[in-house]
């Protein structure tokens, strides 16, 4: 990949006609490092949020030496490119084959459950194939449902069991594995620490109820990162509430504290550049949208930051919406994206903040899809860990309830 000092000198020296990934290796080192010194526990990456293996590879010379993975494509990408990362297959459902595979090939030890069936089916596919004896060195986790109520994006209708059910599969569980975890996942974009207040108290009311040791409490994903409307707390309230409240679980005295950050690792890694192709009032006809990287402005709304790549536009801020390349009225992002109001065919912009769920999600559908990939030097066009959001030491003490 080409290193570019910043977005302009990429626009000058391609004028691109199709959109250009920029990609930061330093903002995601940056925050993998920020995790790995900071987090009271062990990070793992969640690799959903970008799979590309040059930001793994970053992550991983950062420090990050886990990775929760959630698919069979997922586990041989991990492994081809990192050899040694420890692989965590956090998907509840998985096929039969994925995790003889994932655990006979690839030295994958632990996978989450939800149900009976998949404990059964893990069991069952991680027998010797000789001896038929079962696997002795099995690490389980058991995924809790719990709220969405502070995330923007929720995953809490569709994996976990209920603390109705916990009890007994962590039972059950616990007949399999020297190693026991429970893990949640609080949704996406959680605003407030307090999400893992509830989803850790919805924990300790398992393990109370089941009355099994339990080695290992997995906090999920969730962490923020910040975009123009969702300016998160500092990360490290969200570090010291999970602190506190893991402490006070009844829980083995070794055992250790988890999280899987795939956003809040990603999402500073990666911006792009896309090119006018027309204007009709204040909207942009430009060539990324609802099926590239864009999805989440289309689907959920989410305003990512915009900046013009051109010198010679005069006038003040105006807002836009965007529409993208496809033949599609749902290729629509309503924004608003603040503009200078003379912006026209032809001009570039620098769309922020994609480096989680955006560049990762682009597809091909109507022909569109084509971006080249550069390196950038430059800061991303916000930051959690550029050091520019020191807390005030007023604003130091998180009160809790
Ligand atoms: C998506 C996902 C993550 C990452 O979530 P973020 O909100 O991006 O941090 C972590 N764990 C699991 C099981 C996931 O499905």
């Amino acid at each position: 990949m080409r290193t570019f000092p910043d977005a302009k000198s990429v626009a000058r020296a391609f004028e691109p006609e199709e959109p250009v990934i920029l990609n930061r290796p330093h903002a995601a080192r940056r925050a993998a490092r920020f995790f790995v010194d900071r987090f009271p526990g062990k990070v793992l990456y969640a690799v959903k949020a970008n799979p590309a293996p040059d930001l793994i590879e970053a992550l991983w010379n950062a420090g990050v030496t886990h990775y929760d993975v959630a698919s069979i494509a997922e586990v041989r990408l991990v492994r081809t490119a990192l050899p040694n990362a420890v692989l965590c297959f956090m998907h509840p459902i998985k096929t039969r084959s994925a995790i003889a595979e994932a655990y006979h090939q690839h030295g994958v030890k632990t996978f989450s459950l939800d149900t009976f069936e998949e404990l059964d089916k893990i069991v069952d596919a991680c027998r010797d194939p000789e001896t038929g004896d079962p696997a002795s060195d099995l690490r389980l986790c058991v995924r809790l449902r719990v709220s969405s109520e502070h995330a923007q994006l929720s995953l809490a209708a569709k994996f976990g069991c209920d603390l109705t059910e916990a009890p007994a599969l962590l039972q059950q569980a616990r007949q399999h594995c020297d190693w026991l975890g429970v893990c949640f996942h609080v949704g996406s974009q959680a605003m407030s620490p307090f999400a893992f207040v509830q989803a850790l108290d919805r924990t300790r009311a398992a393990i109370a109820e089941a009355s099994v040791v339990i080695d290992m409490v997995d906090v999920g994903g969730g962490f923020p990162s910040i975009y123009p409307d969702l300016e998160p707390p500092p990360l490290e309230d969200y570090f010291q509430i999970i602190h506190q409240h893991f402490y006070a679980l009844p829980i083995a005295y070794n055992a250790e504290l988890w999280c899987e950050p795939g956003r809040a690792l990603a999402a500073e890694y990666s911006s792009m550049i896309v090119r006018v192709d027309k204007r009709r009032g204040t909207e942009l006809y430009i060539n990324d949208g609802a099926y590239g990287a864009l999805y989440d402005a289309a689907h959920v709304d989410w305003r990512f930051p915009v900046v013009a790549l051109e010198d010679d536009l005069r006038d003040g801020e105006q807002d836009f919406a965007f529409y993208g390349p496809t033949c599609d009225d749902a290729d629509y992002m309503a924004g608003p994206f603040p503009l200078p109001g003379d912006i026209q065919a032809g001009d570039y912009i620098e769309i922020g903040m994609l480096g989680a769920y955006g560049a990762a999600m682009k597809t091909g559908f109507n022909g569109f899809g084509d971006a080249q990939c550069v390196i950038v030097e430059d800061e991303p066009m916000m930051s959690l860990f550029d050091g520019s959001r020191r807390r005030e030491a007023s604003d130091n003490v998180v009160s809790l309830r």
